[in-house]
């Protein structure tokens, strides 16, 4: 058939991990080194063909810090599609989008097409999380998982697509 799909997505995970940058690969094809941290949110929206439809993601890019908690819900409400992302250099980061899972499972949309993004691919000597730990904690936790650089662009479009392919048809 001819799907024309809209799907509000959302970014959450913590500050620094590289939600900016991640859209900002995906929507432009650019990166920046020193990115600006976001205030409240931002958004973008992008158009993506996958085999059986055309996809357009409305795209809402939270700002990490704890004081812009509880604006959250605004964006993940009504979600489709939910990207956590964290930085495999940190530990911390890790932890923060386990908590962000947490919170999507409780409050988020049941049918929601959750990701897990571990960010900063291509710092493999800092690295801190290991790939098979991030990979088992997908996998128990019904989240499609994939590792991303936004610097050098490694899956950041397949991580968009591969969303695009699991949304429900209408
Ligand atoms: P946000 O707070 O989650 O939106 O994170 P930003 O997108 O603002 O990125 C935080 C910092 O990490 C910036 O200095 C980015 O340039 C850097 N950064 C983001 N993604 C990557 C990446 O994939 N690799 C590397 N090396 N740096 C990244
Ligand atoms: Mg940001």
């Amino acid at each position: 058939g001819n799907n024309n799909l809209n799907a509000k997505l959302v970014l959450l995970g913590d500050m620094g991990a590289g939600k900016s940058s991640l859209v900002l690969r995906f929507v432009k094809g650019q990166f920046i080194e020193f990115q600006e941290s976001t205030i409240g949110a931002a958004f973008f929206s992008q158009t993506l063909a996958v085999s059986d439809a055309t996809v357009k993601f409305e795209i809402w890019d939270t700002a990490g810090q704890e004081r812009y908690h509880s604006l959250a819900p605004m964006y993940y409400r009504g979600a489709a599609a939910a990207i956590i992302v964290y930085d495999i250099t940190s530990t911390d980061s890790f932890a923060k989008a386990k908590k962000w899972v947490q919170e999507l499972q409780k409050q988020g949309n049941p049918n929601m097409v959750m990701t897990l993004a571990g960010n900063k691919a291509d710092l493999e000597d800092k690295r801190k999380v290991t790939t098979e730990e991030a990979r088992v904690y997908a996998e128990e936790n019904g989240l499609f998982f994939m590792e991303t650089s936004a610097k050098t662009a490694i899956n950041v479009n397949d991580i968009f697509h591969e969303i695009a392919k699991r949304l429900p048809r209408a």
